[in-house]
């Protein structure tokens, strides 16, 4: 038996921060699934001994290359792009890129590691990855975005394919960057093939994919408010961001009979007492997809709303909360105030909004928390559809679609509620239940697979 990886919780956890310098955010990723795992590994030595864990930890690979492209004006402009590929234990890579400035290796090397579990939760055969570049796309015109696209994938096709690894859209990279990227793919190997997902509906796209992260993760918070008799109708909701997520998780929330205060962007937020309504959540995708204006013009355009520069939501007195921007913008001192004043649930359509504080926070005054990787899986399961409908080259009816991603959110919720139990409380540790339901799949396949 390999005792050297019987070290304790705190000497692993300084252990990846010191092969990890200067990576905050993937060594507290590690450190939330850590500190559950290591509960629950206590009595299953095959764990310790193939050291699962601390390959898991350990991403396949991390690739980074240069990105050129050329302004409006001639100028030469140079990124940097990754892809992570964390693990494929159990299927092809599978993760978003992101397109933002605060794009790093340690952000991407969180996301692919959560990647890694959430896609496991699923049911799905998908593997982990993630990938993107320091580019901002905002204020660029569209032929801007299209050469940055083409010289990314010009890099980036050559350690990508249907059964290697499967891209798809995540922060700054939406409908056109995915039809930049997908055409510059097939001109580059003459191949139409399910490469990346988040596609046109007219080649090879998925209904219901655009939707399917927001919807998810209001679907999750229904199925933890069933647990407790409850329901998301006539519940006030605070929600952040007002991208692809959050506008989707509003039209959900709304179409449920809940209603929507907050929307926000990087610039502050709007409150609007009467409720952002469906009709209004069309304004704001346009105002995003469209104009490409900011969440602040919503309070010009409707009256009795306010806009709150360079603040978050998180002060606006809710029963439910959906975190739905970036990494880390919900603190401890944010947890706090949502659960004085009231707040009975926060799902997260982001990934990993809530920094470690602020999830002890919500699991020590035990209510409803789902962490993104079970609560935002919605957008990589009907991603995972369609991988499988552009390989049997077919495409699903929306209803089938709808029925399945239900299905499979609820899958998850059962899957956290089984290993997220904590004796003498009443409500489920969706985090333990996620870490420990996602590790378990994944290491049980790498224990198969010997040391490799
Ligand atoms: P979008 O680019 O569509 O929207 C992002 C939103 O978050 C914008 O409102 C943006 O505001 C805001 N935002 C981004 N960075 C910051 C920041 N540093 N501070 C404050 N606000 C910020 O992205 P998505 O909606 O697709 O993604 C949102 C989150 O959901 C991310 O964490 C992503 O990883 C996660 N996610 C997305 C999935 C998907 O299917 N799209 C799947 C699973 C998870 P601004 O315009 O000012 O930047």
């Amino acid at each position: 038996m390999a005792v050297s990886d019987h070290v304790d919780l705190a000497t692993f956890i300084e252990g990846v921060r010191r092969r990890n310098p200067g990576q905050p955010e993937f060594a507290q990723a590690v450190q939330e699934v850590a500190e559950d795992i290591y509960d629950y590994m206590q009595d299953k030595e095959q764990y310790h001994k193939y050291q699962i864990l601390r390959r898991i930890a350990e991403p396949d690979r991390v690739i980074s290359f240069r990105v050129c492209w050329e302004d409006d004006n001639g100028n030469i402009r140079v990124q940097r792009g990754w892809r992570v590929q964390n693990n494929n234990s159990i299927g092809p890579y599978k993760g978003g890129i992101r397109f933002h400035p605060s794009v790093t290796e340690s952000v991407l090397k969180f996301l692919a590691f959560e990647q890694t579990f959430k896609n496991a939760l699923t049911g799905l055969p998908m593997g982990g990855g993630k990938g993107g570049a320091n580019f901002n796309p905002k204020g660029k015109s569209d032929n801007e975005v299209m050469r940055f696209c083409q010289s990314f994938m010009n890099e980036l096709y050559r350690y990508i394919g249907a059964d290697i690894d499967v891209p798809a859209g995540d922060i700054g990279v939406g409908g056109r960057e995915i039809g930049y990227m997908f055409g510059q793919y097939k001109r580059l190997t003459n191949e139409f093939t399910g490469v990346l997902t988040g596609k046109g509906l007219e080649y090879g796209g998925s209904l219901i994919r655009t939707e399917a992260t927001g919807y998810g993760a209001v679907y999750f918070l229904r199925n933890m408010l069933a647990t407790q008799k409850d329901g998301v109708e006539g519940k006030k909701v605070v929600i952040s961001g007002s991208g692809n997520v959050a506008t989707h998780a509003a039209e959900k929330i709304n179409q449920l009979g809940g209603k929507v205060l907050t929307l926000s962007d990087s610039e502050g937020y709007i409150y609007d007492p009467a409720g952002i309504s469906e009709e209004r959540v069309n304004w704001v995708k346009d105002l995003k997809n469209k104009r490409r204006g900011r969440i602040s013009e919503y309070a010009k355009e409707f009256k009795g709303s306010e806009f709150v520069s360079g603040k978050t939501p998180w002060g606006v007195p809710c029963d439910l909360a959906l975190p739905c921007a970036t990494q880390n913008e919900l603190t401890g001192d944010d947890a706090r105030l949502l659960v004085q004043n009231g707040c009975i649930g926060v799902s997260e359509g982001a990934n990993m909004p809530t920094t470690l504080e602020g999830v002890h926070v919500f699991k020590d005054a035990q209510i409803l928390f789902a962490p993104g990787k079970a609560a935002n899986a919605g957008g990589v399961s009907v991603s995972g559809l369609e991988m499988s409908q552009n390989s049997a080259r077919i495409s699903w009816k929306e209803a089938e679609l709808q029925r399945l991603l239900e299905d499979i959110m609820a899958g998850i919720h059962a899957s956290c509620v089984e290993y997220g139990g904590r004796p003498g409380s009443k409500v489920t540790d969706y985090v333990r239940g996620a870490n420990i339901a996602g590790f378990k799949k994944v290491a049980d396949a790498m224990l198969a697979f010997g040391v490799v």
